[in-house]
């Protein structure tokens, strides 16, 4: 799957194992959110940031039926591992059972504080976010970048 933005300086590519990975998690997940992080590398000349794995919720992630407050247990040791083999966290997925795949008000917010924290290295995370449900699945990629995200297309 390959997600642009209009003037296409920002591009995602989802591998279709994490595409379908993330699916299976929120199909039984059972109408509550789920989520966690996005992990690739990034093209040659840095225009296409490649999803190649993904994880489910880290030990210790809160979930309700409209919020999902991911934990980082677990989470420096594995992206300290793929740091040496040059993959590396690229940002979030999580899910909006029922509804509509748009980041809130809290998500940008967080994804904000996300591209400031130091710790992670990644300056200009991406947040995929899963809506609907089995019946129509839903999908939004964004790229949260110098204090302004952008929205990227679908394009196959
Ligand atoms: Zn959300």
């Amino acid at each position: 799957m390959f997600f642009e933005d209009e003037n296409q300086l920002y591009n995602i590519y989802l591998c279709k194992e994490s595409y379908d990975q993330m699916i299976s998690y929120c199909r039984n997940s059972n109408s509550y959110e789920t989520g966690g992080v996005l992990i690739g590398n990034y093209s040659h000349n840095h225009k296409i940031a490649n999803v190649l794995q993904i994880t489910p919720p880290p030990k210790n992630s809160k979930y309700s039926k409209c919020s999902f407050h991911r934990a980082s247990s677990g989470l420096k040791e594995l992206l300290d591992t793929l740091w040496n083999q040059g993959i590396y966290y690229l940002g979030e997925w999580h899910y909006h059972p029922n509804s509509s795949a748009v980041p809130s008000y809290v998500d940008l917010k967080q994804m904000f504080a996300l591209s400031n924290n130091t710790d992670l290295k990644c300056p200009e995370p991406i947040l995929i976010i899963i809506g609907g449900n089995e019946k129509d699945w839903r999908i939004s990629a964004s790229i949260f970048s110098n204090g302004r995200y952008v929205c990227l297309e679908l394009v196959k």
